[in-house]
């Protein structure tokens, strides 16, 4: 053992240091050396391709070199296109290691021989080289080629090879790339091409400009149909495959490049840097449509002065962005088409009030039968109109939303604070108002903040979702996120419900004669200065974010979100999902139903008599009793009433009486309502009375007031039992007056005492300064 152990290394000894064995083994060496010294960088630069949910094309991009080379990928190489591809230009590719030494000799000989250079030894492989690194054609560029082609082989595989060669071969003009070409001429990808279609494109590289697709039809129909004869002779294909492609038809012309969803292309071109392909969650026909749609709505609306749309559809189900239509028209450069309005940052009017009132029934602080007082009010100096300019005086909750009235929405976030708002909104991922939360208040809810349709439409499918809120998705391959719980199943059960009601006036004009109601949930909203219309509907499948306004912001007197924005909103649920298969939201365990009393919401008390059915969320809703009367001592004839302290032995009644807030008294005197007054209380009585001061709505307390020959409004509320109220100014009576009255005075110049005292001797003091040239 040992001695032959010995003997075989001695071999090895001996041949180590022959000269033939470095013969061989020293150019190796050198190879792998250059290969290190000189690396092969391979990194073409492809155009971008925004490819639908089911994989056609929605979009393609010029690389940065200006050129269509769209990337072929592997399983895009069809047996028949690999097939023929190596019948034409290298057929031993699979055996050779970058090239063929056969013909490469061959081609020596023949060059020496006739003293000219010609380059019908090239391998795919060497192709390859060339087409990555143009070279003027000399002996040292061919020896460059060579090692180049073998650096190909060693780093990569016989595949990767073969798709760069298909990924960089020339058709003419900008063209490169089967996929590109196969695209541009013949509009379907490679794995669609026909026998004749293939051959065709096979054929072009070697000459693109004597075979000008589109061009040079006729001539080229003739040159394919010489090379699928060769085909039949290698016996690549059967006869009956050789004859069909014969008599294929060439109709290639170059057609443009797929443009769909153009805004959410760019989009998502920047944000993934050097990716070839990029797979969406769009559905193409779906895309189209609304597209569409969106352009003839808009085209309708030119005549208003109206120019641009903006319109997002995403699956609930799947939270899939299935349609992504950014401006009416991407092309029309006069009204920005290039803007992406599904991402511009807009105010969102009224659009938020349902996450407010989502909110608050979580809160218990309200149910949808609460009554809320839609009046005038003063909020700080923050005196908020509805839409139309008229008041509703005491109203429920769920018409408050369904109405989108702006008091009670500014009451209850009053209530709630703008800065739980805020921290729902942050949950929701509503960037802007991320930046802007240290300054935005009360005025939010009525639009006083930036919002984007992408962030709107997601917080609506949380509506949908049962109060879950999940990212969107735009890749193909991304799935649902697990989401986090925004509200709670109930309260999102609550406003489906409300936004579902037809009696309602954010209803499009005439629209049961012009359009066909979707069943859907949806809210309305037209920004301040209407600028901005907004409808976002949504039912269990979709949830669809309309926008329509001008880019260049400027406002149109007949814009708002229920005329102009809601026909669009309820077209395309028409078109993409009427009578939804999929039913309609139920409620979940935790809603109950519960008796209340119609005036108040409230849980009803013995003299409630009027009772209504509401919805409440247990252990959550107010469990408050009715309070919308009181029991008041008065005379027998109702004209002075008592308080225990000065209630007579006898002779005394007790009655009910309303037991109205002074906001709502003040709104009913001014718009003379009647109502049933508490009478005033007993002139004798000596209690001084503490709670229950006239509130001052007018001026404001600690603010600045500019006069030059304006005059100051004095306005108060009172409680229902005091008839007269007292003015002082620095605290000299100025006058006596009705509570419901607004006085006009011209207070001094300075800091100035405002005081309002009632019949019983309570109130209350405001300060201001008024300030004059
Ligand atoms: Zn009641
Ligand atoms: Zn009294």
């Amino acid at each position: 053992m040992k001695e032959g152990g010995q003997k075989s290394s001695n071999i090895l000894k001996k041949w180590l240091c022959s000269s033939r064995f470095w013969l061989l083994i020293t150019p190796f060496l050198l190879f792998l050396l250059l290969d290190v010294a000189i690396p092969f960088k391979v990194s073409p630069r492809y155009s971008t391709l925004i490819a639908a949910s089911d994989g056609t094309i929605l979009h393609a991009f010029l690389n940065d070199d200006d050129k269509w080379r769209l990337y072929t990928e592997l399983e895009e190489i069809t047996p028949v296109l690999r097939q023929t591809i190596l019948q034409k230009e290298d057929r031993y590719f699979y055996y050779h290691p970058g090239f063929n030494p056969v013909a490469l000799g061959r081609a020596f000989l023949k060059n020496t021989a006739t003293g000219r250079r010609s380059s019908g030894a090239s391998t795919i492989t060497m192709q390859v080289v060339r087409l990555l690194e143009p070279r003027q054609r000399t002996y040292l560029s061919k020896a460059i080629e060579l090692f180049r082609a073998m650096q190909l082989e060693l780093h990569y595989s016989k595949e990767e090879i073969l798709q760069f060669y298909l990924n960089l071969i020339p058709y003419g003009g900008n063209i490169e790339g089967i996929k590109s070409a196969s695209l541009l001429y013949f509009g379907k990808l490679p794995q669609l091409l026909s026998l004749a279609e293939i051959t065709t494109l096979t054929i072009i590289p070697n000459r693109p400009s004597s075979l000008r697709l589109g061009q040079k039809n006729a001539f080229i129909v003739q040159e394919r149909n010489k090379w699928l004869r060769r085909f039949e002779k290698a016996a690549l294909f059967d006869k009956q495959v050789i004859d069909d492609a014969v008599n294929e038809p060439l109709t290639a012309y170059r057609r443009e490049a797929p443009k769909l969803a153009p805004h959410l292309a760019f989009r998502l071109k920047k944000e993934h840097k050097n990716t070839p392909i990029i797979r969406t969650t769009i559905l193409p026909t779906r895309q189209a449509q609304v597209e569409q749609m969106t352009r003839n709505y808009v085209n309708r609306l030119q005549s208003m002065d109206i120019h641009n749309a903006a319109v997002i559809l995403v699956n609930n189900e799947t939270m899939r962005v299935e349609a992504y239509v950014g401006s009416a028209d991407f092309n029309n450069p006069y009204d920005g088409g290039q803007v992406d309005g599904i991402r511009a940052v807009r105010s969102p009017g009224s659009t938020l009030k349902p996450l407010l009132y989502a909110i608050a029934f979580d809160k218990g602080m309200i149910t949808p039968k609460s009554a809320i007082n839609d009046v005038l009010t003063n909020f700080g100096g923050f005196e908020p109109e509805n839409f139309d300019r008229r008041f509703n005086g005491k109203v429920t909750i769920e018409f408050a939303l369904a109405n989108s009235l702006n008091i009670p929405a500014v009451k209850v976030l009053k209530e709630l604070t703008p800065s739980v708002l805020i921290g729902y909104l942050k949950k929701a991922d509503f960037q802007t108002v991320k930046k802007q939360s240290k300054d935005l208040g009360l005025s939010m809810i009525l639009g006083g903040c930036g919002v984007t349709l992408e962030e709107l439409t997601r917080l609506f499918t949380s509506f949908a979702n049962e109060g879950k809120i999940h990212g969107l998705n735009y890749s193909a391959d991304a799935k649902k996120s697990k989401g986090e719980v925004l509200i709670s199943p109930e309260s999102a059960y609550l406003i489906n419900g409300i936004l579902t009601q037809i009696t309602r006036p954010d209803l499009p004009n005439n629209f049961d004669n012009t359009y066909h109601l979707p069943r859907i949930a949806w809210k309305t909203g037209t920004s301040y200065g209407k600028k901005d219309a907004w409808s976002i509907g949504y039912n269990r499948r979709y949830t669809v974010g309309v926008w329509v306004g001008n880019f260049s912001g400027v406002g149109v007197p007949e814009l708002n979100g229920a005329n102009i924005a809601t026909p669009l909103l309820f077209d395309v649920f028409n078109a993409i999902d009427y009578n939804s298969p999929t039913g309609w939201f139920k409620p979940t365990t935790d809603i109950t139903r519960r008796k209340v009393c119609a005036e108040s919401g409230d849980l009803p008390a013995k003299f409630c008599t009027h009772q209504v059915l509401d919805y409440a969320i247990m252990g959550i809703s107010p469990t408050r009793r009715c309070q919308h009367s009181k029991w008041v001592l008065t005379d027998k004839n109702a004209e002075i009433s008592y308080c225990t302290q000065c209630l007579p032995d006898s002779g005394y009644v007790r009655k009910l009486y309303p037991n109205m807030a002074p906001e709502l008294i003040a709104y009913n005197e001014l718009n003379h309502i009647p109502f049933q007054r508490i009478p005033p209380h007993n002139p004798k009585c000596t209690r001084v009375f503490e709670v229950g001061a006239p509130l001052i709505t007018s001026p404001n307390d600690g603010s600045e007031y500019f006069l030059e020959n304006q005059e100051l409004q004095l306005a108060c509320q009172a409680g229902n039992d005091v008839r007269e109220v007292y003015w002082y100014i620095n605290d000299k009576l100025i006058q006596k007056a009705n509570p419901q009255a607004a006085l006009f005075v011209k207070p001094p110049v300075g800091k100035v005492k405002i005081s309002c005292s009632d019949d019983k001797g309570r109130n209350v003091d405001v300060f201001i300064k008024v300030l004059s040239r």
